[in-house]
């Protein structure tokens, strides 16, 4: 385990042909579909109805198979968790963490066969599966290590009287983790270890589309020393979820996806009138960056691509809305229509690919819906071209950017590599500080500027999770820039911080009159 001096896990420098086709060849050994995916808990039925996961990069490519748990398995699942948490919940913190760290070596060590998951399943470039192993790996020792520091013997508090005050923290109970498809690994595993090492039971729901890579990712939670009645796998759809969480024996929930199913989570766990358990939602943004005339406009440039395009747009610290001072904002239009041009679409495995395709047929056609009502209502200044040939049948979007008249012509977060952008006359800045505080969101948020000043003015008037100044504002570090937000962007605490943990356990004093 690590302590203070902490390292995150090593990147690759892609620059380099030799480490990069070493990786690539790596890559081309893994299986190429994963067979026999599905629940996993003592008792689980092996086999099932079973779908086919198709690629969403050709749309025919099959990645493997699934049997989704039905709601009627949920309370066995209940049953089978809560007998798992009577003991782990008694395991010693350094036990639960050991396992977890484990956990953190096996993926590391895997990371090419997880790479070429992702990019099947998840459409995954090569930098994206790799940051996203290595944010997976990050998760597990870092918490692994907070873990270890918080959880325990406990703390002595002060106190005038001679008696013993023991504060200490315990696991709740059975935790529902739900997580998203565009971190199938990352923040399935985040929720996961966290929950784990509080001391919890958990029971995972993984996003429909990315059943696959969570199966792998549960092999190995269990093969690094979890039991199989501590972490349980519930892969399946909304109605598996929404039994989940009504369950009465749930003892908490960490949620990532959308406001809307963070809001109908919060109104099943209230219609109860059981134990009032914790929600830690992680949701969406429309964020902003603010750019002014005294920035660089090669910089600025660099970081709305990367911030608005990596990922295909598809994750929630993405940058939606670019806000442009008028004296520069030609300039600067040209530049990233000039950039975007210059992204290349195509099979996520191929280290050229800037895009792979966004997640499915609904993504693809909710987004491009979305351009249609801006060629209609606005102005659509760039639009790139999708793959043609063996490709045509994947769900490609290809970057757009969109000028908009006014700010609040964009009225919810477009989930994919769409730009807007509008223009603002420097005296206006105010205005539209209100404007995106007005959105009710706040996760992530960019500012552009050299004047000290503003940086901080807006700063101030923004209750953002994460604000980057001067940088893009995407791929937060564990550890280092915890993430998340407030409002309607979620309840916080931030994922790889250290509040993080805390949230999934029970507080429990201990005074002993001595
Ligand atoms: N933590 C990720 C980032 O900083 C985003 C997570 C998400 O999309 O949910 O880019």
């Amino acid at each position: 385990l690590y302590g203070e001096s902490r390292n995150n896990s090593k990147g690759l420098e892609f620059g380099l042909a030799r480490d990069r086709s070493r990786l690539v060849e790596d890559m081309a050994k893994a299986p190429r579909a994963v067979e026999g995916a599905g629940p996993l808990y003592p008792g689980a039925k092996a086999r099932g109805n079973e779908r086919s996961v198709l690629s969403p990069v050709d749309g025919a490519t099959r990645a493997g198979t699934v049997r989704e748990a039905s709601a009627d398995e949920v309370p066995a699942m209940f049953d089978a968790g809560l007998k798992g948490f009577a003991r782990w919940s008694r395991t010693p913190v350094d036990q639960r963490a050991a396992a977890i760290a484990r956990l953190g070596d096996m993926l590391e060590a895997e990371t090419p066969r997880l790479m070429a998951l992702l990019a099947r399943e998840a459409g995954k470039t090569l930098p994206d599966g790799l940051a996203e192993v290595r944010e997976a790996v990050d998760f597990c020792r870092y918490y692994a290590a907070e873990a270890v520091k918080q959880f325990g013997e406990g703390t002595l508090m002060p106190g005038p009287t001679g008696e013993e005050n023991r504060y200490r923290l315990r696991g709740r109970g059975v935790f529902v983790c739900v997580s998203p498809w565009n971190f199938p690994l990352a923040i399935f595993l985040g929720q996961i270890t966290a929950a784990l090492l509080a001391g919890n039971a958990v029971i995972a729901k993984p996003a429909e589309q990315t059943p696959l890579i969570a199966f792998e990712a549960a092999k190995l939670i269990h093969a690094a020393g979890v039991p199989e009645d501590v972490f349980i796998l519930a892969p399946g759809g909304r109605e598996l979820g929404a039994a989940l969480v009504a369950e009465p024996r749930v003892a908490g929930v960490a949620f990532t996806g959308s406001t809307e199913t963070a809001w109908a989570i919060n109104r099943s766990l209230a219609a109860k009138r059981g134990p009032i358990v914790p929600l830690i939602a992680e949701t969406g943004g429309i964020n902003a960056m603010l750019v002014d005339a005294t920035a660089l406009p090669e910089q600025v440039c660099d970081d709305v691509m990367m911030s608005a395009f990596r990922s295909a747009g598809q994750r929630c610290s993405a940058l939606r809305l670019l806000y442009l001072q008028e004296d520069v904002a030609d300039k600067q239009l040209e530049m990233l229509k000039g950039a975007a041009s210059e992204l290349s679409l195509g099979d996520p495995m191929d280290p050229a690919t800037d895009i792979g395709p966004v997640i499915d047929l609904e993504a693809r056609d909710r987004l491009l819906a979305h351009v249609e009502e801006m060629r209609r209502s606005q102005k659509v200044l760039y639009a790139g071209e999708a793959p043609g040939g063996t490709l045509a049948r994947g769900t490609w979007v290809a970057p757009h950017i969109v000028e908009l008249d006014r700010p609040d012509a964009l009225t919810r977060e477009t989930f994919g590599p769409i730009l807007h952008v509008v223009r603002y006359k420097a005296s206006d800045l105010p205005k539209m500080l209100e404007t995106i505080a007005a959105t009710g969101y706040g996760l992530t948020l960019g500012v552009h500027s050299r004047i000290d000043a503003t940086v901080a003015a807006v700063v101030d008037r923004l209750s953002v999770g994460n604000v980057y100044v001067n940088r893009n504002t995407i791929g937060a570090v564990v550890g280092t820039q915890p993430f998340g937000g407030s409002g309607l962007s979620g309840t916080g605490p931030k994922a790889g911080g250290p509040a993080y943990l805390g949230r999934f356990a029970l507080e429990q004093v201990v005074s002993i009159n001595t």
